[in-house]
């Protein structure tokens, strides 16, 4: 029997890997899962898996858990450190699917206890790649990308040697406002960025790929992940989003790994590694699909790989600025507080505000160290918002 642990079970990531998980229970023993508000869905499916364990991530609702799961003898609990308590439970097999930099730390307790961590969660190597690569290192523990494009990446280096590695290239879908003049993206609706042509993911990141700052953590992630230059990362816009990235070596070749829209494949590679059970995804008819097209990214209409980029040969604790920057202008735009185009220009303010003369920024890596970039990076983009809402003198 192989112990699970699902981080973020409510969430889309979580759901596509519990429905495997349901496909082949006698299998897994699940032993806690972890949700923040969706408080029926995580009180019904500890109870269909007969978890040990259901954390919500909000103290306020462990009433409600434990009425949820009255009788049924999962134990409930609620909070920050109860999400640790879940993530340092014996597992075999630990998926990292909680929204945002709040994953970092329950990720990290799940490292340290040795196992196969699946990593949705790409927040927690945006802000802390070195700490997470660390920890992993130092506890034996392996990290299996659960991301589509770098589940890909990782799948075209077997058996090959990074040395003969050229390029990494990430395929983005261009998202909902591809072909948006900069002037219509003025005026998108937080409607209008939730509706991703190709992919079903939770809302923030969905709003992510329609900004483009969803592949601009992704090339960060590459960075950190596979040790590349990021010179040698590049970023193609594929809007059938069939081709999930491409590996170039040095004697011109380029595996590209392609499948259907579905992450069910990323996390059943990241299950069943080293082997290839059969997975519930459909097959491509490539006949059927008749072609491919590929387009360079705008980096004028969207600026976040930019950014990106500033970001990588800033180095330190940046990563952690620029996420929780962007993280706090998503609120901002989700809130009706900003526009689409704002949450760009939010993040680039943050950044030149705190650059180059914070000196805590480049402090080394901790999860002290990273939660207060993180703190500084939000404190100043909600000044950064105010600032820009304030009537000009
Ligand atoms: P969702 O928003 O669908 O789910 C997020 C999960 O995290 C839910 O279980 C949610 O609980 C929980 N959660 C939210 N806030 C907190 C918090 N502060 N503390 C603890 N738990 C919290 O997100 P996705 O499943 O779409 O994404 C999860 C991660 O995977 C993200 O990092 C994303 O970038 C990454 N990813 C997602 C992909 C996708 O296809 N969805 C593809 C590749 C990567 P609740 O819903 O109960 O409030």
């Amino acid at each position: 029997m192989t112990r699970i642990t699902v981080l973020g079970a409510t969430g889309s990531i979580g759901q596509n890997t519990l429905d495997l998980v349901a496909r082949d229970p006698a299998r897994f023993d699940v032993v806690a899962l972890t949700g923040g508000r969706n408080i029926a869905q995580l009180a019904s499916d500890a109870c269909k898996f007969r978890a040990q364990l259901a954390v919500t991530a909000h103290d306020d609702l462990l009433d409600d858990l434990r009425a949820a799961l009255a009788g049924s003898g999962v134990e409930a609990a609620a909070g920050q450190a109860a999400l640790i308590d879940a993530a340092s439970r014996p597992a075999d097999w630990t998926m990292s699917a909680i929204v945002g930099a709040a994953g970092l730390a329950p990720g990290l307790k799940a490292l340290e206890q040795g196992g196969t961590l699946a990593l949705a969660n790409k927040e927690s190597l945006v802000t802390a790649g070195p700490l997470v690569m660390e920890t992993a290192r130092k506890h034996g523990a392996r990290i299996m990308p659960v991301d589509s494009e770098h589940s890909a990446v990782f799948q075209a280096l077997v058996g090959e040697d990074m040395a003969a590695v050229e390029r990494i290239i990430i395929t983005a879908s261009g998202g909902p406002f591809r072909d948006w003049p900069r002037s219509r993206l003025a005026t998108a609706t937080v409607a209008q960025a939730s509706a991703h042509p190709n992919w079903a993911m939770g809302q923030r990141i969905t709003i992510d790929s329609a900004s483009l700052f969803n592949k601009a953590l992704e090339v960060i992630e590459t960075k950190e992940f596979f040790g590349i230059s990021p010179q040698d990362i590049e970023v193609l816009v594929h809007p059938d989003s069939l081709v999930h990235a491409l590996v170039g070596f040095r004697d011109g070749a380029l595996m590209a790994h392609i499948g259907p829209h579905d992450m069910r494949h990323a996390i059943g590679y990241a299950l069943n590694w080293p082997d290839r059970a059969a997975l519930p995804v459909a097959r491509l008819d490539l006949a059927q699909v008749g072609s491919l097209t590929f387009e360079a990214p705008d980096h004028a209409r969207f600026p976040a790989l930019r950014l990106a980029g500033e970001v990588m040969a800033r180095g330190g604790l940046a990563g952690a600025v620029f996420n929780a920057a962007k993280e706090r202008a998503l609120d901002g735009f989700l809130e009706g507080r900003i526009g689409f185009l704002q949450m760009a220009n939010t993040v680039e303010e943050v950044l030149s505000r705190i650059y180059p003369d914070n000196g805590l920024i480049d402090a080394g890596f901790s999860l002290d160290t990273v939660a207060r970039a993180d703190h500084v990076a939000r404190v100043t983009a909600d000044q950064v918002m105010m600032d820009a809402a304030a009537p000009h003198s």
